[in-house]
């Protein structure tokens, strides 16, 4: 049987984040409910997609999906060391 994370490995499952911003003095920055440690709100109403995934095993994608969507999203600082490591 196959681990979890495997499993997840072999699925496209994506999730989008909103990361609040205020206008102040004249630009953009990051407003509060942004920076209080919790989680970032998900864009996407039904949490976490698998719409993308070609695997052709839809029990597999949804047991997959379903586990991605219990994982916690990234809180602002998960997100900019995601941004680093990423335009690094
Ligand atoms: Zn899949």
């Amino acid at each position: 049987m196959k681990s979890t994370k495997r499993e997840s490995d072999e699925h496209f499952l994506e999730e989008s984040v909103q990361v609040y911003l205020r206008f102040s003095d004249g630009r953009w920055v990051l407003d509060r409910p942004t920076l209080d440690g919790a989680p970032l709100d998900s864009v996407l109403t039904g949490g976490a997609s698998n719409s993308e995934c070609e695997c052709g095993d839809p029990a597999g994608c949804e047991r997959a999906r379903a586990v991605a969507d219990q994982a916690p999203l990234p809180n602002a600082e998960d997100l900019y060391a995601l941004l680093l490591e990423a335009l690094a």
